[in-house]
């Protein structure tokens, strides 16, 4: 299990999903799907990484080059809550209270979101599924599409994630962005364009950040676990200009 190829994998979870037996149905599943026809599928890709590691720049650019939606879980359960859905307003006593929005509640957002008729040729998944049960329930319903996902893992070295973090700095004049140990201003705290102080957002601070890399290890390392266990995970540098990430995720996307 360890060794099959992912495009084996893909193929398996296409055969499960679908019921179809034998190597040659299950080709004959993929190609009109996969390859053929003018309204071209692009897929689903789930995106995952550390906080930091520029999974939103890459959802960007992804979007923008092959025309499919971001689904963030974030901005349906905010969409339910602005909307008072009867979900919404479940959702929002757990947000409200910091706590995470149990899946019984999620699922039948996201559900609902991805039968939406601009999520048919694909989308991606950004930041989720952050635990190891989103992962199986996220797998369940793909296979009910018949949609077997692409797993990115956008891999970045922890210290380099916390300095990147951490060493965020902001102009509260011009909202422009520094990192002390990256793209330090000029001036020691002061931004380059109006010399206004600069600040650090009480998000950027070295305890919040310890916090959410280590729930970040705690929650989602296992579903990343069930993902490579399976030989379904494509690792992608994430330690390298957007740009280069980006071209990475393309030829992987594209060699699957
Ligand atoms: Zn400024």
């Amino acid at each position: 299990m360890q060794r099959e190829s992912r495009k084996v994998s893909r193929r398996r979870f296409l055969k499960e999903a679908t019921g179809a037996v034998g190597a040659a149905s299950a080709l004959t599943i993929l190609k009109p799907r996969w390859v053929r026809g003018a309204e071209k599928e692009f897929g689903v890709v789930v995106l995952l990484g550390p906080p930091g590691a520029g999974k939103s720049e890459q959802s960007r650019r992804l979007t923008a080059r092959h025309s499919i939606p971001i689904i963030s879980t974030g901005d349906l359960l905010r969409d339910q809550v602005r909307r008072g859905t009867q979900l919404g307003l479940q959702a929002d006593t757990y947000m409200k209270a910091g706590q995470l929005v149990p899946d019984s509640l999620m699922n039948p957002i996201l559900e609902d979101r991805l039968s939406q008729p601009d999520c048919a040729r694909g989308f991606i998944l950004d930041g989720y599924p952050r635990t190891l049960a989103q992962a199986e329930s996220l797998d369940a319903l793909l296979k009910r599409k018949g949609l077997p996902p692409h797993i990115i893992l956008l891999e970045v070295p922890t210290e380099r994630l916390f300095k990147l973090l951490t060493g965020r700095r902001i102009c509260p004049r011009c909202n422009r962005s520094y990192n002390i140990y990256f793209q330090p201003p000029q001036k020691e705290n002061l931004c380059d364009a109006d010399g206004t102080t600069l600040v650090q957002r009480p998000d950027d601070k070295e305890e919040v950040i310890r916090r959410r890399l280590d729930t970040y290890q705690k929650e989602t390392q296992p579903a990343i676990e069930y993902y490579a266990r399976q030989g379904r995970l494509v690792r992608v540098n994430g330690d390298q200009p957007p740009e280069k990430v980006a071209g990475e995720i393309e030829s992987k996307l594209a060699s699957q």
